[in-house]
């Protein structure tokens, strides 16, 4: 049991990589606390977890509410009273050059992937001080070290978090306090689903397209992530501050041509 009685909680995790990663989290002994913008869809990844004989409850909140993201750190601390680990998964697509983007919607990618993190982080982080105890992983992706063509406003997001991830690991490494981000490649998940979907007219070439700018023969999966995660979270990764985990078959350093 890798995070044995651990209190988890993950932004984000009633689909894709944070459903998959609460799983794992909670088959490794993880009570895992599941936000999620979609009750239904947060609830179904308690149930699964249940059904596995984990243990799990839901939390609603929208990220990007203060008053919504307070009441969620509040609930949790006073059920379960401390958060072990905070995972800030939640994030959503954007596509477009930039000067193909309206406002509005590059406000709304700034708003769900940076202010999504800065806000869990801002209402757990006074606990994990208190405690001098605490992990936090945040969800970059490895567009954050590469150019990648109409991804404007999603590549502004995921290199900012990488920055706040090193910038927050220095002010609260004397809290004992550990910031980590992920840098996923092409994990298939619905989120890419809807990205292939509205932004290729032949989705099975855009998969083509998207292997052919990795190493791997396979696009990822979100249990590759989740594994990730996992060392993360765990005391495993204990040397690990600051740093960017990769898991993008090749992407970022290898070269398939
Ligand atoms: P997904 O769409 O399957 O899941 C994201 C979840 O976040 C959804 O359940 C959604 O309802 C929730 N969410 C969205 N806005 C929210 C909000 N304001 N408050 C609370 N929850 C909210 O996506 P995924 O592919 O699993 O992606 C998860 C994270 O991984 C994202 O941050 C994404 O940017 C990142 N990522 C994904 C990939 C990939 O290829 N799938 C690659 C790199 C990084």
């Amino acid at each position: 049991m890798r995070l044995a009685d651990k209190i988890v909680l993950i932004t984000g995790s009633g689909s894709g990589i944070g459903r998959s990663s609460a799983l794992l989290f909670a088959k490794e002994g993880a009570f895992v606390v599941v936000n999620d913008l979609n009750a239904d869809k947060g609830n179904e990844t308690v149930e699964e977890i249940n059904a596995l004989g984990g243990r799990a409850s839901f939390v609603y909140a929208d990220v990007t509410d203060p008053d919504s993201v307070q009441s969620m750190v509040s609930e949790t601390l006073a059920a379960h009273g401390r958060i072990d680990v905070l995972f800030n998964n939640a994030g959503i697509s954007g596509v477009g050059a930039l000067h193909e983007v309206e406002p509005d919607d590059w406000d709304r990618v700034i708003r769900v992937n940076i202010r999504g993190v800065y806000l869990p982080s801002k209402y757990v982080l006074p606990h994990m001080m208190e405690r001098a105890s605490g992990t936090i992983i945040n969800m970059s992706s490895c567009i954050a070290e590469m150019g990648l063509a109409n991804r404007a406003s999603y590549a502004a997001t995921k290199g900012a978090v990488l920055a706040l991830t090193k910038s927050m690991q220095v002010d609260y490494a004397k809290y004992n306090i550990r910031v980590n981000a992920l840098l996923p490649g092409t994990i298939m998940t619905p989120f890419v689903e809807n990205y292939l979907r509205t932004s290729y007219e032949d989705p099975e070439a855009a998969i083509a397209s998207l292997k052919s700018r990795q190493l791997s023969n396979e696009l990822g999966r979100p249990e590759d992530v989740a594994k990730a995660a996992l060392f993360l979270a765990s005391d495993e990764s204990s040397f690990m501050m600051g740093s960017p985990l990769y898991i993008d078959g090749g992407v970022v350093f290898g070269k398939n041509a």
